[in-house]
């Protein structure tokens, strides 16, 4: 079934606007009576069917709310180092995909790319229709915001995960799995991944003071569009997002 988010309160009777209109009528064809998922901006997902269709607008009546969450339990807000060319696009569309809560394009010291301005807000702008394409693919309940690109002290002023951690490549002693047994009951986490060029010392400093705690994700080197994947994926696994 199709599913299509509402940027409005969730309501009896809704309606549908802008390009997911035009989608509804002309490209698949619906038509009154046929039926659809919603999902509000509250979060609340429910079956609805098509009342009425006219000029650019669907008005959609919900017929029940649907109790089956596809979010995982714990919030993940992924601080990505900005990476080259496409590989943000990937890291966007595989972290929204995987369940990532959020995502902050972190400005560090080893990233290739400089965004600034105009720049950035355009990439921000690109990257989270992305996150709005894989969320509507995974059947998320939320559209994952993609944050505007923050530099590393900006990143850890502006979060407040109760459980914090970096992917540290050179970090030889705690590793991720013991990071998250000692962090117990998880509800939300930062995870900081670096980019290409890595993470500096003066930005590992800097997430110690902030109380995040670095960790090793095993003895090989990752690409930095990999790490963040298997640092989740494995994140995932240990609270049973990925299926009991
Ligand atoms: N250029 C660096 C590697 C950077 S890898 C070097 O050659 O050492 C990109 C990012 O992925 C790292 O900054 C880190 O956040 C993460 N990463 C990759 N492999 C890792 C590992 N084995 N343990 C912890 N973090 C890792």
């Amino acid at each position: 079934m199709h599913r299509f988010f509402i940027p409005q309160l969730y309501n009896e009777e809704m309606t549908i606007t802008g390009v997911d209109a035009k989608h509804i009528s002309k490209v698949l064809r619906m038509q009154p009576g046929d039926k659809l998922q919603i999902v509000s901006d509250d979060g609340v997902s429910a079956l609805a069917e098509i009342a009425f269709i006219t000029e650019g607008t669907v008005a959609v009546r919900c017929l029940e709310k649907l109790a089956e969450s596809h979010e995982p339990a714990v919030k993940i807000t992924l601080a990505q180092g900005l990476a080259k060319g496409e590989k943000m696009d990937f890291i966007i569309q595989k972290a929204v995909e995987l369940g990532a809560y959020s995502v902050v394009p972190v400005a560090m010291e080893h990233s290739v790319v400089r965004l600034d301005g105009a720049k950035a807000d355009k990439k921000v702008g690109r990257w989270q229709k992305i996150a709005e394409a894989a969320a509507k693919q995974s059947k998320r309940d939320i559209i994952p915001q993609v944050q505007e690109v923050q530099t590393v002290s900006q990143m850890l002023a502006n979060n407040n995960c109760k459980t914090k951690i970096i992917a540290y490549e050179c970090e030889d002693r705690m590793s991720l799995k013991t990071a998250l047994r000692e962090a117990g009951q998880l509800e939300d986490l930062l995870l900081i991944i670096g980019p290409e060029g890595g993470i500096s010392e003066a930005e590992l400093a800097k997430a110690r003071e902030a109380g995040v705690i670095p960790v090793s994700l095993g003895r090989r080197i990752l690409r930095a569009e990999t790490a963040g994947l298997v640092a989740m994926s494995a994140i995932f696994y240990e609270t049973g997002d990925l299926g009991d």
